[in-house]
């Protein structure tokens, strides 16, 4: 399927030069920089379909897809020629000067296209963060035009993660990221999330039981602030970096109901389950429910070069161009023409290769089998998956449920063990997660779930041998 790449041409330089030359100049997102450059980076230098090589040979399978992006997987030829051909035309121009590229016109028909029906209208951004930040601009600036100023505060949820401008990281729900900065900016407030795992798995509380209560948690915050200065709710469909926690099947329609009832916009950040992730284009289909708004970026060009956007229902969009006038908002790479014309080669892709029906009616079923399975290892307390993603929480005692001691990193030490035996897992506290690309076939699923067992049971020996099961 993809061109051959040479894997033989290595980097001008050692990996110990690099690693010295990255360690003086180099400041790397949410990183300790003075431990980094202690222990020194791992060098990424190639990659092809699901596999990436270090500067030192190294095959890796990347289980995360770079950053939950590479949906179509590294080395598509046709995204690169979309990029070189767009370069060689048009590098750039804005669309600010009432103009537009052919690429912008055509990306924003084709995300119509596959969005559910009641999105028409798109507003590109150059990230997930900066499509956030456009979200909270513009449902206040709808509740303005409405007559409704007073409506401001936007409701998101703990250990949510929306991005890390100002107000992407206000939306969401991280603590150590609110510790700095002044964080979060005025009118945002969280609840709790839908975390069945988190909470105890309380007893007497059938999961789809606790599902309504979670959602009902909404309501009480509603009521709390006054429906009448609630401006939207945010949430992803299912939380990534919190962990890849799945809600509850009846937790989304709960939300919608609720949302309605107050008349409350529902915005899903699909940054993560859009373009195929859930085996569906966008999460909010998974799980039955219909948003206002849609936040997106990763998977709309497969990480191949930075793209995000907002993708905004009738609801709003009618208000915005009926009645709006100009909205003093945008940015100079909202619609770039690189970006958006290897976004449109990546979704025609993901059409050809018939990629979210593979994950929804094959594959995805298939990593839930294996993970259902992977649930009877002594260190996994709870498995899920949704789609092409999944985490397994990792406990000391199986029966009781019990954490680890708080001094025990169990999640950097299973992804040290994984790094070492050539598989990307990513560690959120204890709980390991996984979101590989949807190119990924069942034989490749079974390689990596040999990976995984193999981690799982070198982070058992690990725990044997130091006591820490104790
Ligand atoms: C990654 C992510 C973002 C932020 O996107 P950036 O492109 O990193 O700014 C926002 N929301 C969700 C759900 C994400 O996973």
């Amino acid at each position: 399927m993809n061109e051959t790449i040479d894997k033989t041409a290595g980097t001008t330089r050692s990996t110990a030069q690099w690693q010295a030359a990255d360690a003086a100049h180099f400041l790397h997102p949410f990183t300790d920089f003075k431990s980094l450059a202690q222990q020194g980076s791992r060098i990424i230098t190639r990659a092809d379909n699901i596999y990436l090589w270090d500067n030192d040979g190294h095959k890796i399978l990347d289980a995360m897809s770079g950053l939950w992006c590479v949906n179509v997987g590294y080395g598509q030829r046709a995204l690169i020629d979309a990029a070189t051909r767009q370069m060689g035309e048009l590098p750039f121009y804005n669309a600010f000067f009432q103009t537009a590229t052919p690429p912008a016109i055509e990306l924003a028909e084709l995300l119509a296209a596959v969005s559910p029906p009641t999105f028409q209208h798109v507003f590109f951004s150059g990230s997930g963060s900066e499509g956030n930040d456009t979200v909270v601009r513009m449902v206040r600036r709808y509740w303005d035009i409405l007559g409704q100023p007073q409506r401001q505060v936007i409701i998101s949820r703990l250990n949510a993660y929306h991005g890390s401008t100002m107000a992407g990281a206000s939306l969401g729900g991280m603590g150590g990221m609110h510790a700095q900065g002044g964080l979060p900016i005025p009118d945002i407030t969280h609840i709790e999330q839908p975390h069945w795992w988190e909470h105890g798995r309380p007893k007497g509380l059938s999961r789809e039981e606790f599902g309504r209560v979670a959602a009902g948690w909404l309501e009480d915050k509603i009521l709390e602030v006054g429906a009448d200065k609630v401006a939207a709710f945010i949430g992803e469909p299912v939380q990534g970096a919190g962990g890849v926690i799945v809600p509850p099947d009846s937790y989304w329609p709960e939300i919608q109901r609720i949302c309605d009832k107050y008349g409350v916009l529902l915005v899903s950040d699909e940054v993560i389950c859009g373009f195929g992730r859930t085996g569906h284009w966008f999460g909010c289909e998974r799980f039955g429910y219909k948003p206002d708004l849609m936040t997106f970026a990763k998977g709309v060009t497969s990480g191949y070069v930075p793209l995000g956007g907002v993708m905004v229902g009738e609801r709003i969009a009618r208000v915005l161009i009926d009645q709006g006038g100009e909205f003093n908002h945008g940015y100079t790479y909202s619609g770039h023409p690189v970006a958006c014309a290897v976004a449109v080669a990546n979704i025609r892709l993901i059409q050809q290769l018939d990629l979210v029906t593979q994950v929804r009616d094959d594959t995805g079923p298939y990593l839930a089998a294996q993970f259902e399975a992977l649930a009877a290892h002594p260190l996994a307390g709870e498995t899920q998956s949704c789609g092409l993603m999944g985490g397994v929480q990792l406990v000391k005692d199986k029966a009781k449920g019990t954490p680890f001691a708080a001094e025990v990193d169990i999640g950097m030490v299973c992804r040290g063990h994984c790094f070492a035996n050539g598989l990307i897992m990513r560690a959120v506290g204890d709980r390991m997660i996984i979101a590989p690309p949807l190119v990924m076939t069942r034989a490749q699923i079974d390689e990596m779930m040999v990976l995984i067992h193999r981690c799982l049971d070198l982070t058992l020996a690990d725990a044997q041998r130091d006591g820490w099961l104790a």
